[in-house]
């Protein structure tokens, strides 16, 4: 949708109106609260808008390549830009809340450059996953599994060597980021660490999918 907008000097700019707010992701009709038109170095006429987002009330800005008569050609994007939280299928929400809760948390974390918080915060998701997974493969030993460090779990209640594999090696990454001494130097722990528990989740899935399927019976 195009709006035009008087700026302070009287001149009017049309602009198209972000349907979408860059923060709250809501579908807005946003109200302008600023609007500026310069020239960059490049000689390119650009527009800079202030808007308000209805839903969230909070401010964002729209930049624009703007043409000779004031018309906005291109929407260059709006900032500030949140990401939404990772969403993982209904089984592994179900499975373990706390690493659903605890993954975004680290993810939020990351994308705020609190780099010394985000490896024990992948770290910690990591356990909740891991553990909740053995809990619901081994119900009986619920209370053992809850007690025990994850390097035992990982070792004495995962039984699918895929998931145990890629557990071992997360955690030793993730007990680095959470250490003062780094046993394992000149590795990108933290993309290592999510692309592992993001493989653990696409195992366990498959592995739930699997229970699903074993449930239903030939008619
Ligand atoms: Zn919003």
């Amino acid at each position: 949708m195009k709006k035009a907008i008087t700026l302070k000097n009287g001149a009017r700019i049309t602009v198209d109106l972000p349907s979408e707010c860059p923060r709250c992701h809501c579908g807005i009709l946003p109200e302008e609260h600023f609007a500026q038109r310069y020239t960059n170095r490049n000689h390119n006429e650009l527009a800079y808008v202030v808007f308000r987002c209805p839903s969230c009330e909070n401010l964002f800005s729209t930049e624009y390549y703007m043409d000779d008569l004031g018309r906005s050609l291109i929407t260059i994007g709006s900032h500030p830009y949140t990401h939404n939280d990772a969403h993982f299928s209904k089984a592994i929400e179900e499975l373990s809340p706390m690493f659903c809760k605890t993954y975004n948390e680290a993810a939020c974390a990351e994308r705020s450059g609190l780099s010394e918080l985000v490896g024990m915060g992948y770290r910690k998701a990591l356990e909740y996953l891991v553990k909740d997974f053995a809990i619901h493969d081994k119900p009986k030993e619920n209370d053992k599994i809850a007690e025990c460090n994850l390097g035992a779990c990982i070792e004495n209640y995962i039984d699918n060597k895929n998931i145990q594999k890629l557990a071992q090696k997360a955690a030793w990454l993730g007990n680095d980021e959470a250490h003062y001494m780094k046993r394992h130097e000149g590795i990108d722990g933290i993309t290592k660490i999510k692309s592992f528990i993001n493989a653990i989740v696409t195992f366990i899935d498959a592995s739930m999918a699997v229970e699903e399927a074993e449930k239903i019976e030939k008619s």
